[in-house]
């Protein structure tokens, strides 16, 4: 195979194809720091053009292409190893609030479609916990966020998309016009097109935010508070109930429920909010924020990280979904088998939060049968960047998956573990057919976003 750097047909691009050493090199790495596999070019796109004819142009190479927007995957699932990698926060323009929508680039932040909708008294209903994802990385893996029970993901809050396929074409799809590239796009991990914009969705947003931090004594008692908010009578209490296992300095855990009640003027009534909790009233932690500054509360976290060298350590983290009739036995028995400070760090946590199924529907997020399912996610922060702590938890991380599984669980694949294409069968299930005849309509040559492995 002729590489790249040796080629003379280059197409006539508005923006760059980069050979760079030091582009390339910084395109093989990600949040993850765990898996590199160096592109041939990295192409900063001057106009949606540009990134069609890169695609027919690695098409016709028999090369691989792979969109990239914040690089905040952990697996390597953004690498086109001697393929191709396009910068999409290029094109990252934000249009102006509609009604209830906004047309907005791809390779745009939350973090920057919000500066567009806040002040129009608007919101996406879901965002992630972390605002500096791009649109497209998050609507290609679905988007959770703590309102998700209510809205479901980010994938299922999209009105219509603009996308170059595996060959280069330009089309526009929405659950009215090619459907099934819509639903093979969300939540689909980038294998049937490049997302280049998307409308979204908006509501109405308020300008505080009342934040609920409660405090159990153990795992049942906590789970019996996160099932009655997340999906029981008290379901409408709060916009979102998120749970989390945090390292206390003990070297134990310590089980909280971090809850948000989204409004403008009058503050809520706590008392009634809270009334027949089971959480330890002593231990309750309540404030009242701007609604952004709510949504952007990692970004103290992030602050702290980035001081101490911990954003930049690998990130063996493990993402998945398990079922309520299954949750307290399982994440039970992991947790028996976790070493807190060397397996999530000080600053690390085990999610646990409540979602409820029937709210999400981009048709390709493989979800446990039950009702009520938890996110159960290992957010590891090593306080090492040594490449055997990541391998061993690495390593960990398939056990644990493997247990989830069989348990009836199902990953939220923007894990870090790899999966080989029977896994991946073995995943999708009864979806897999479908979404193989999505990449052989619209990515034929599989030419987009190897880095999942699924085909
Ligand atoms: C600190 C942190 C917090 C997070 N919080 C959450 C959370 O609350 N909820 C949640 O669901 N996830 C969360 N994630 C995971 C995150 O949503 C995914 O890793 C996401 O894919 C990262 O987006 P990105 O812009 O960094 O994309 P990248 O890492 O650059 O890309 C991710 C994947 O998307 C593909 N891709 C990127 N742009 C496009 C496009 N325009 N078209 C097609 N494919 C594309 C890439 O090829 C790659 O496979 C978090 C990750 C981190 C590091």
């Amino acid at each position: 195979m002729e590489t790249a750097a040796q080629t003379t047909d280059v197409p006539q691009l508005d923006g760059e194809l980069s050979f760079d050493q030091a582009a390339r090199d910084a395109a093989a790495d990600d949040f993850g720091h765990i898996v590199h596999k160096t592109p041939e070019a990295v192409l900063t796109p001057g106009s949606v053009d540009d990134i069609a004819a890169t695609i027919k142009w690695a098409a016709g190479r028999g090369v691989t292409f792979a969109a990239q927007g914040q690089h905040h995957s952990n697996f390597g699932r953004g690498n086109a190893e001697n393929g191709v990698v396009a910068d999409m926060t290029a094109l990252r323009s934000v249009g102006e609030v509609d009604g209830d929508t906004i047309s907005v680039e791809a390779g745009a932040k939350w973090s920057e479609v919000l500066a567009k909708t806040l002040p129009a008294g608007k919101t996406p209903p879901v965002l992630t916990e972390y605002l500096e994802l791009s649109v497209g990385g998050t609507i290609v893996v679905g988007g959770v966020g703590g309102t998700t029970s209510a809205y479901g993901l980010q994938s299922d809050n999209v009105l219509d998309m603009d996308v170059v396929t595996g060959e280069g074409h330009r089309l526009t799809c929405s659950a009215t016009e090619n459907a099934d590239l819509f639903d093979a796009v969300r939540a689909g991990f980038g294998q049937v097109a490049v997302i280049t914009r998307a409308t979204l969705k908006l509501i109405d947003a308020t300008e505080s935010a009342r934040r609920y931090l409660l405090f159990y004594p153990d795992l049942a008692t906590m789970l019996g508070d996160a099932r009655l908010l997340g999906g029981g009578s008290g379901a409408d209490r709060f916009e979102a109930v998120q749970g989390a296992l945090m390292p206390s300095p003990d070297g134990g855990l310590a089980f909280r429920l971090d809850l948000a009640k989204y409004f403008t003027g009058d503050e809520p009534d706590d008392d009634a909010l809270l009334a027949g909790l089971s959480d330890d009233p002593a231990k309750r932690q309540i404030t009242t924020l701007t609604y952004f500054d709510y949504l952007n509360r990692l970004a103290m976290l992030e602050g702290l990280l980035r001081k101490n060298g911990q954003w930049f350590h690998p990130h063996p983290w493990i993402t998945t979904f398990a079922g309520d009739s299954h949750v307290e036995a399982l994440v039970g028995d992991e947790l028996s088998r976790l070493n807190p400070p060397a397996d999530l760090g000080q600053f690390g946590q085990v999610v646990l939060s409540p979602l409820r199924r029937d709210a999400i529907t981009s048709p390709l997020l493989m979800l446990p049968a039950d009702g009520l399912c938890y996110a159960f996610n290992y957010v590891r922060v090593p306080t090492t960047d040594d490449a055997e702590t990541a391998e061993r938890l690495v390593e960990a991380n398939k056990a644990i998956y493997q247990r989830v599984r069989e348990a009836g669980g199902t990953l939220y694949p923007v894990s870090a573990f790899p999966m080989d294409k029977a896994k991946w069968r073995e995943h999708f299930g009864d979806t897999f057919d479908g979404f193989e005849e999505a990449k052989r309509r619209y990515d034929p040559g599989h030419v987009l976003t190897p880095g999942y492995d699924i085909f």
